[in-house]
């Protein structure tokens, strides 16, 4: 383990700008070597080398790539990732991450996990293909760093063990719950992906899969290779992959590459530009809360609560293993025999941002979702409450393309003049685990060429109403 240095990232003390030679007009923000040691955040405290960063200058060695990533949710931990990836491996690298509670404590961390490329009515979703395709890589690589088991004490949350899966279950089956519901279903599933096929079933196929499930219809949709992960541990585990990958590419002759996650609020943009090339907010919900965005943001908050049921153990009737989770009005998310999260709500424009649910909302929303649920899995009435977490989605605008997470340059909303240094990953709605892949990886791609045109129009064209 390396040394916990218990200091604060200093922004101010950082020297300020001058022009670099090296840097192909790129302004060197600081003129630092990039520590040799990495330094890996705890839970409880931010960790900085600072005494490495600020090296007497004959020991400096190129301009590092200084780049602030705010947020270590879904989109922050893809962007890093992305950075890493695709970054000038003649430059040094550092990447900071800032989140007020850690890996995973926005609405990713509390998230359902559900993973396919579908509308809730089996419709590709704009852009699903490649969306699906990049947040399979993602979860292959975290699910590859999980099966080495390389923890290395360096996973935050202790409850995310290694020896646990990451992958709760495959198959996702969507009962239709309407006529005109399967005539919607029937359609759709017409034309679906070869890499994330759907199946229409009858009643006894559906029943192969689930003994006790209710067809109403006599018609499911079912998507074999869709997904249910477990949010917190998929994002640790891609969180130590991005150390893993940093490693790899300083000792493959790379120049050194840097991870840094502090564990803390940002409260305003301000003076982060003197510290970074560029500052990607990756903040949610919360986006909208900082002073220079607030109000700019045309997003809509939408609070979900999710809660945890158990088959008592003196109860017959366990969740097959190779069963898959369902999708119906509500969805039920089986973690194993005995267990299942069930969600989720849809409380709009609410502003709690808590992850804790009191227990009148609980029942609320015990009360909402159990009557959806049973109507497809009569069965989890015998299943007992055991607790609710919530989160609170950034819903975007919807576009004739559907609800698309807004990317781009911010600069102007911010009100800077020049290279483009500040940039959005936001309103990644109910899908963000679909997402973040393809959005990680494009704004990653923005930010290092400082060029928003490698953005498609439709991720940025929210910007108009700015
Ligand atoms: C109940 C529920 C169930 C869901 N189920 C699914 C699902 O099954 N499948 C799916 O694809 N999507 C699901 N979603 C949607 C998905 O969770 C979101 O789209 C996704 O988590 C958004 O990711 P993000 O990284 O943009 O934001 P977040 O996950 O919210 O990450 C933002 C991070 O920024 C940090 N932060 C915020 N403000 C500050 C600040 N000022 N300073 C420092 N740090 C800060 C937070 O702590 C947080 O870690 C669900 C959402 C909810 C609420």
């Amino acid at each position: 383990m390396p040394p916990a240095l218990h200091l604060r990232p200093c922004l101010h003390r950082l020297p300020t700008d001058f022009p670099d030679p090296n840097s192909n007009g790129r302004r060197c923000l600081q003129r630092a070597r990039v520590p040799q040691r990495r330094s890996y955040a705890n839970a409880s405290s931010p960790l900085l080398s600072s005494s490495s960063l600020l090296q007497p200058s004959s020991l400096r060695s190129k301009c590092p790539f200084m780049y602030a990533v705010l947020g270590a949710g879904f989109a922050g931990l893809s962007v890093v990732w992305h950075l890493l990836k695709h970054g000038p491996k003649e430059s040094p690298m550092r990447i900071d991450i800032y989140d007020e509670v850690g890996i995973g404590g926005g609405a990713s961390g509390v998230s359902g996990g559900l993973l396919h490329p579908y509308s809730p009515k089996a419709k590709l979703l704009w852009r699903g293909s490649e969306c699906w395709k990049e947040c399979l890589e993602l979860s292959t690589i975290a699910e590859r760093t999980m099966d080495a088991g390389a923890s290395n004490g360096m996973i935050q949350d202790p409850s995310c063990v290694f020896d646990e899966t990451m992958i709760w279950r495959r198959g996702i089956l969507r009962p239709a719950t309407s006529e005109k519901n399967m005539e919607i279903l029937k359609e759709n599933a017409q034309n679906c992906l070869k890499s994330c096929n759907l199946e229409v079933l009858d009643r006894n196929a559906a029943q192969c899969l689930i003994p006790d499930l209710c067809v109403p219809f006599n018609f499911a949709v079912y998507m074999p290779l869709a997904m249910n992960i477990h949010p917190k541990r998929y994002l640790e585990a891609l969180f130590l992959a991005c150390h893993h990958l940093a490693d790899e590419e300083s000792i493959s002759g790379s120049e050194e590459r840097e991870i840094n996650l502090f564990k803390e609020p940002v409260s305003s943009l301000r003076g982060l530009s003197e510290a970074y090339d560029a500052v990607i907010i990756c903040l949610g919900a919360k986006a909208d809360l900082l002073p220079e965005l607030s109000g700019k943001l045309p997003l809509r908050t939408c609070r979900g609560v999710v809660a945890e049921l158990q088959l008592p153990t003196d109860m017959g009737g366990v969740y097959g293993d190779q069963s898959p989770s369902i999708l119906s009005d509500s969805w039920l998310a089986f973690q194993g025999p005995r267990s299942v999260f069930m969600g989720s709500t849809w409380e709009w424009r609410s502003k709690n941002y808590a992850s804790n649910v009191s227990e009148e909302e609980a029942s609320r929303a015990m009360e909402e979702l159990l009557p959806k649920a049973s109507a497809v899995y009569p069965a989890i009435k015998k299943w007992t409450f055991v607790g609710a977490r919530a989160g609170l989605r950034a819903m975007p605008p919807l576009t004739p393309q559907g609800s698309l997470p807004l990317l781009g340059c911010v600069n102007d909303a911010i009100g800077t003049r020049g290279r483009c240094m500040y940039w959005l990953v936001g309103g990644l709605g109910s899908r963000g685990l679909l997402y973040h892949g393809l959005v990680g990886k494009l704004i990653a791609q923005a930010a290092i060429s400082s060029d928003e045109k490698v953005l498609p129009l439709e991720f940025t064209s929210w910007k108009k109403t700015l």
